[in-house]
């Protein structure tokens, strides 16, 4: 018999927004089905998928439907593991609620990126007022983060001195920290790595970051980095997926450090990525797709890269006080790809859409896209008016 998941059995996912929008839309179009759990009726991925669980993420009754799925995989990282791992009794949980764990806390995260022979910034944590008497001056400057539901940016203060450590660590409801030395980035990049049950692995080409008020701006492939350093980046999500007995989609941020840019480990994410959604449209297959098919048991799909590009956020910046943005500034665009996950609430920095667009090289498909962005931005201040 075999024990690959065939369509068009059913596949759970936790969260509703557009990571598992695309990831619906992924698992449709291989004929699977697809149960979302998501408390709010107007998710995204709640509209395409066959059924919507509209409650909350630790309904026993919606629980036990998704138990019923032939596997379960969630959107974010903030998904109770505990839920995860009751659900992996009776169905498969990939990833599994223990690597899931890992990346919801800071102070686990780096252990294990440590205990897999990879190197993090310094750090400390910082769990008490008692634990501020203690010499920081080696992490200084640095940046103090929750150790727990940080994303976008969000949680996290800079502070140059030990006085503003104080305050920082009040500011942020003296919960559990983590204090990190601020470095000095040459780049950031990360890599989406797709590891089957059997331990087999394959990367998508790493992506440079760029980021802006601390959320992800641009992504470009390829990254402008040696290949040397591009295929020892791939090697270390490997090896922190391999140690972490991962199997499914897992994306490793990493920072460029130093004159002889060393690579560091910054943080994974237990599903697809906001820097991966270039795969959609750049490369043979995309994340989701690789998703789908590891939930299923087959093996990961080939990750090449089909053209330079460049991935754009657009965020609700873009969202004129009355009407929409001017999308025919995308579309009629040859090589610009659109997609917009069907948000009814625009609102500052929230993530509404990607544009990705195909060039010769990467910095060009970059300062176009940026002139693409402009234009988005120009019509909206123009319709403000
Ligand atoms: P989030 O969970 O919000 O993505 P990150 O830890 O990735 O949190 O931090 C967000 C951004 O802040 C990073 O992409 C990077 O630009 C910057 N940053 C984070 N940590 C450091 C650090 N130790 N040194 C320098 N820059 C950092
Ligand atoms: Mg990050």
């Amino acid at each position: 018999m075999s024990s690959y998941i065939l369509s068009p059995a059913m596949l759970g996912i936790l969260g509703g927004g557009q990571l598992a929008s695309m990831f619906t839309i992924a698992a449709k179009q291989l004929g699977y089905s697809v149960t979302v759990l998501d408390p709010d009726p107007d998710a995204p991925a709640g509209k395409l998928a066959d059924v919507h669980l509209c409650t909350t993420y630790d309904n026993q009754h919606a629980l036990q439907i998704l138990a019923q799925c032939a596997a379960v995989t969630t959107e974010f990282e903030n998904v109770s593991a505990a839920s995860m791992q009751w659900l992996a009794q009776y169905t498969n949980v990939f990833p599994s609620g223990e690597c899931v764990a890992v990346a919801q806390d800071r102070e686990t995260e780096k252990a294990w990126i440590g205990k897999s022979g990879l190197s993090t910034v310094p750090y400390a944590m910082i769990c008490s007022i008692e634990d501020l008497r203690g010499d920081f001056n080696a992490l200084l400057p640095g940046i103090l983060k929750t150790a727990t539901l940080g994303y976008d940016g969000k949680g996290q203060i800079t502070v140059c001195t030990q006085d503003e450590l104080v305050e920082a660590f009040f500011q942020l409801q003296q919960v559990r920290c983590i204090l990190e030395k601020k470095v000095e980035l040459k780049a950031e990049i990360s890599v989406v790595v797709a590891r089957q049950t059997d331990g087999q692995s394959r990367c998508f080409p790493v992506a440079e970051n760029i980021h802006q008020n601390g959320i992800l701006a641009y992504t470009l492939v390829p990254a402008r980095l040696s290949v040397a350093l591009q295929s020892q980046a791939q090697k270390m999500a490997q090896q922190l997926a391999e140690a972490m007995n991962y199997v499914g989609v897992m994306a490793v941020e990493m920072f460029v450090v130093g004159t002889n840019e060393e690579l560091v480990v910054n943080e994974i994410a237990p599903r697809p990525h906001n820097s991966g959604h270039y795969t959609l449209d750049a490369c043979l297959s995309n994340q989701f797709e690789q998703q789908v098919r590891l939930m299923c048991g087959f093996a990961p799909a080939a990750t090449d890269l089909l053209s330079p590009c460049c991935m754009a956020n657009i965020l609700g910046n873009v969202w004129p006080t009355k009407g929409q943005p001017d999308w025919s500034v995308i579309l009629n665009d040859r090589t610009s790809k659109l997609h917009l996950y069907g948000k009814k609430v625009a609102r500052h920095g929230r993530k509404m859409g990607h544009f990705t667009v195909l060039a010769d090289d990467s910095t060009l498909a970059l300062v176009k896209a940026r002139t693409l962005c402009e234009q988005l931005m120009q019509y909206t201040d123009e319709a403000n008016l």
